[in-house]
């Protein structure tokens, strides 16, 4: 059962990765998702944990698959150029994002990072079949028979697209990177993700820092958590942690979290690397 719909997380972390052993539990690479849904492997992001989801992706041979940006800001695409399985013919990927406007596309947001000076190579270097695909936030894709991925737009600078991935009656949400508006959580994002099973939601800030932040289009535990309950999720998952937070800090912020969340009846995890949760379940996959 946990092959049919499972969320392993390959990078949580926001902004630039961190290394080092101030990291080592929860893990510095930047945002990416490996979906296991209905015997296919979508993937979510292209942050720095892409390039250690591709040596695993390898190891299983030829790779059909997708991956869905949140947007092309820098730590959620710099890890595709280093993504081994686009480097391989027998390989092939559609690489899609909802965010951009108009001439701009997919291709042309990865193609910006991927030429001189800043990088010797552009993707045509790739050698496995790679389409770059453009919607727009708020279509609904349909990656395989009987998965169903709905999006939204999020409040973030140069905007983002948020995901609820469906399949037999269970969904989870990846809603990164946004921007809470007021006390009260957004009443269509609460339509969004209501009644999901995970909600994978960005927590860059406390509400300290938060205050001196506003208008950097990052949230907090504590918006995300009003999100939750508003929309009744199963668990909900802190994600899209800032640099700045280490391991000592982050177990404090996640006790905090776990605390204010079981006073109003919301399971809390906080996202660390090589988590596996499945959809319906509360605790993730014993590692
Ligand atoms: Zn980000
Ligand atoms: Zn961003």
């Amino acid at each position: 059962m946990t092959d049919d719909f499972l969320i392993r997380f390959w990078g949580v972390r926001g902004s630039i990765a961190c290394g080092g052993p101030d990291y080592a539990i929860y893990g510095g690479n930047t945002s990416c998702l490996e979906v296991r849904v209905g015997g296919h492997v979508l993937i979510f992001d292209g942050g720095t944990g892409i390039r250690p989801l591709g040596e695993a992706l390898m190891r299983e041979g030829a790779i059909t698959s997708a991956i869905y940006l949140s947007h092309t800001h820098f730590d959620h695409i710099c890890g595709l150029p280093f993504f081994g399985p686009l480097f391989d013919p027998k390989n092939h990927f559609d690489i899609w994002s909802g965010h951009l406007d108009w001439p701009l596309t997919t291709r042309d947001a990865v193609a910006s990072l991927m030429s001189a000076p800043v990088l010797p190579i552009d993707p045509d270097i790739f050698q496995a079949e790679v389409n770059f695909r453009d919607f727009k936030s708020g279509q609904t894709l349909y990656p395989a028979d009987g998965i169903t991925l709905k999006t939204t737009a999020l409040n973030h600078p140069n905007g983002a697209t948020g995901y609820r991935i469906e399949h037999a009656g269970r969904s989870a949400c990846y809603i990164t990177d946004l921007e809470h508006e007021g006390a009260e959580p957004d009443p269509a994002l609460v339509e969004f993700v209501l009644g999901t099973d995970i909600l994978i939601y960005d927590a860059s800030y406390t509400e300290q820092e938060y205050a001196q932040r506003r208008g950097f289009g990052h949230s907090t535990w504590n918006a995300g958590l009003a999100l939750a309950k508003a929309a009744r999720v199963g668990l909900y998952v802190p994600f899209h942690h800032d640099p700045g937070h280490t391991d000592p800090i982050m177990a404090k912020l996640e006790a905090e979290a776990v605390l204010a969340a079981e006073k109003v009846g919301v399971a809390c995890r906080f996202a660390r690397e090589r988590m596996e949760l499945v959809p319906g379940r509360t605790e993730p996959v014993p590692a």
